[in-house]
């Protein structure tokens, strides 16, 4: 397609979904096997609305991660920049449910193969074509996959591309609250765009998310906009000189799992076609309602992938 390239980088994995909401782990009966992984989320969400996507990542030779790699393709996402590790196998979630559709998580990570993406291993012609690299990683956490996240960010940050981050904290991961919180300054310092729930900021403040200073303070010198979301409330934005609250819209929510990414995914899109969107609210807000509706919609269905919207899906959510 002749739309800019996204390329989104980091893990693919599988989410295991309760048959069942409002049970614990160890009593639930059976599982939805879902493909997903915030950045894969994110790269299928954008080809979903009919933009171009590529994903860049490592999954194991095994049978999640070849079923994977033909969902990247059914969706229309380049996969030329995945890899396979020989050993380590595709990295797994379960995921348990609430009765209101928020959900927790428990990872297969041992290592998992994503873990041990390497520096030499990256496709940098797919960065170097990309208008937008979204980085949304929960694996900074060690070697080597560390030193080839930064190298990735690097370069994509030398070629003059627009560097998108979600930190997506899944904290049980990270050896404590202080690296979690280091890890992620370390990349939100290149970032262009960052998008953030409610709860990112309580846990990276100490604060109020609530309260425009405390946001504030999250503040970086290369930022050009800050999207802090809240579930069904929707989101607030915030850019050198605009700020604003951007409504969502109320749905039967039954698994939120995606339902951030379906939203990043839809903001992206439309940030490729216009990277003037930063200065002029009233397409800023345009793009936010719509990336609002996405996020909705993907939350009533189960999984990540399967639950993303088309753009005719959210026009008619927005238009209701
Ligand atoms: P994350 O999935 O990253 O935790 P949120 O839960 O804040 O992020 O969801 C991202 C966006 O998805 C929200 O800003 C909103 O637009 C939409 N969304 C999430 N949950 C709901 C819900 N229960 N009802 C309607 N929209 C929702």
């Amino acid at each position: 397609s002749s739309s800019p390239l996204i390329v989104s980088f980091g893990e693919m994995l599988i989410d295991f979904v309760p048959d069942v909401a409002g049970v614990s782990l160890a009593e639930s009966t059976g599982f939805l096997k879902a493909p997903g992984g915030a950045p894969a989320n994110v790269a299928c969400a954008i080809t979903r609305l009919g933009g171009s996507s590529a994903f860049i990542g490592k999954v194991g030779d095994d049978e999640f991660g070849r079923m994977l790699v033909d969902i990247l393709k059914q969706n229309g996402v380049n996969s030329e920049g995945v890899c396979f590790d020989k050993e380590a196998r595709t990295a797994l979630a379960f995921v348990t449910l609430k009765t209101n559709g928020e959900r927790e998580f428990m990872f297969y990570r041992n290592p998992s193969a994503d873990m041990l993406l390497k520096e030499s291993e990256l496709n940098m012609g797919l960065i170097k074509n990309a208008k937008i690299f979204h980085y949304g990683s929960i694996s900074l956490i060690s070697e080597p996959c560390r030193s080839a996240h930064m190298a990735a960010m690097k370069a994509a940050k030398n070629a003059g591309i627009l560097l998108s981050y979600d930190p997506n904290v899944r904290l049980p991961l990270w050896p404590s609250p202080e690296a979690a919180r280091d890890g992620i300054k370390s990349i939100w310092n290149y970032a262009d765009f960052v998008k953030v729930s409610d709860d990112e900021v309580a846990f990276l403040t100490n604060g109020d998310p609530q309260k425009e200073d405390v946001v504030l303070s999250l503040w970086s010198n290369n930022l050009k906009l800050l999207l802090v979301t809240d579930g069904e409330k929707g989101c607030r934005y915030f850019t050198k000189n605009l700020k604003g609250k951007v409504e969502g819209f109320s749905v039967k929510a039954v698994d939120t799992t995606g339902a951030g990414d379906a939203f990043v995914g839809a903001f992206l899109v439309a940030m490729a076609k216009d990277p003037n969107i930063f200065n002029d609210e009233g397409k800023l807000k345009e793009a936010l309602v719509f990336a609002n509706a996405c996020g909705a919609i993907c939350t009533t269905q189960k999984g990540a992938i399967p639950a993303l919207p088309t753009t005719a899906q959210a026009m008619e959510l927005v238009k209701s």
